[in-house]
């Protein structure tokens, strides 16, 4: 089989309610839409997710122009191959490189008629729990947002923290008198300005039993996170900090974080993922696998991923078709009762819809 063509689309999808947390406030999604056409006909689709600065135009523009061109013509079951002839030609732009190799996962899938998770090493568990975030807001909203997802099933609600510490302490407070047995982690999204200051905060929260503390301080500040991590009981999760298997390494190696938060996107796709699981594995650290939030295309790639790896410890954010109003292919995920099922039909299990492509699409 050999590659024909591949086209990424940028795509706009409102959400339902705006978001906020220390790195903004967003009212929509922009991702790009990644299709590989082949010479016997079947298509892969993929998506390039961020919040970052790129997004889905600058993730286009990088596949278009550069990727797209180094692959044609070249075996699209060669996924290792392609996945390091992408590392060897374009640094960083991880989300780019991901759309790409999970449409080629896709491909696979598709072409010995069997779901990505299989492919993996199979099914390790039989439904995910999963995690919801609330947005940044007074207690009220906060409050607000909790009962209608603990109604919905959630046991796992993330709390975003870092802006201001009163409120942060307040809703957090409210949080935990209103729901005594839910599991809450905080998300500082690197807020905190230094290690002292990061453990005094963390000491505040943690009276309230909190399970875990997400990204206190800069990516870059490992011997920083260690400090913490080494006075606070509270497990540190680390996110930002870990993108590509090598940070996953440097965290480890520095003792720096209890936890990884893995991104398909941010690893560059479902197979270098799966290797930050491995190396945590290695390292006895457990994971979760974290959202930016994906389109159903995205999803279903953590979806695959989440179903085949064994050192998830915690609710996971596979859910980021539940952030959107609507969607640019036909999935197979299900949600029941805080869970998500496994995702059926080869390869990803999606179906672009050219009706809904057309109208969200941004160029
Ligand atoms: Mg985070």
């Amino acid at each position: 089989m050999k590659i024909t063509a591949i086209r990424a689309t940028p795509v706009r999808i409102p959400r339902p309610a705006k978001f906020t947390s220390n790195l903004g406030t967003h009212a929509a999604s922009e991702n790009a839409v990644v299709e590989i056409e082949t010479d016997e006909g079947l298509v892969g689709i993929g998506e390039s997710s961020s919040i970052w600065d790129r997004k889905g135009s600058g993730c286009a523009d990088d596949i278009n122009g550069l990727l797209a061109g180094l692959l044609i013509g070249k075996d699209p079951l060669q996924i290792r191959i392609l996945t390091d002839l992408m590392d060897a030609h374009l640094d960083r732009a991880q989300p780019a490189k991901a759309g790409i190799e999970m449409a080629l996962w896709d491909l696979l899938g598709k072409s010995v008629d069997a779901p990505v998770y299989q492919l993996l090493g199979g099914l390790v568990r039989d439904k995910v729990e999963l995690s919801r975030s609330l947005s940044m807001g007074t207690v009220d909203e906060v409050l607000a947002q909790a009962e209608v997802l603990v109604a919905d099933g959630y046991r796992t609600l993330k709390m975003k923290v870092g802006r201001n510490p009163a409120s942060d302490a307040a809703n957090l407070e409210a949080l935990r008198a209103r729901f005594p047995d839910l599991k809450l982690r905080v998300d500082a999204n690197m807020g905190w300005r230094n290690p002292k200051e990061a453990v005094r905060h963390i000491h505040d929260l943690e009276t309230h039993n909190i399970e875990l503390v997400e990204q206190p301080l800069h990516p870059s500040d490992m011997e920083g996170l260690r400090f913490v991590r080494e006075h606070v009981e509270v497990p540190i999760m680390a996110d930002e900090s870990v993108w590509t298997p090598e940070d996953a390494m440097a965290c480890a190696r520095a003792g720096a974080a209890d936890v990884f938060n893995i991104y398909v996107a941010e690893a560059g796709g479902i197979g270098p993922a799966a290797r930050i699981f491995g190396i945590a594995d290695a390292a006895r650290l457990t994971c979760i696998i974290g959202s930016m939030p994906e389109f159903g295309t995205g999803t279903s790639a953590q979806a695959h991923l989440a179903f085949a790896m064994p050192n998830i410890g915690y609710g996971s954010d596979v859910n980021g078709i539940v952030y959107h109003e609507d969607d640019v292919v036909d999935h197979s995920l299900q949600i029941e009762d805080g869970y998500l099922l496994p995702p059926t039909g080869p390869g990803l299990g999606v179906r672009l819809d050219p009706e809904r492509l057309a109208r969200y699409r941004m160029d």
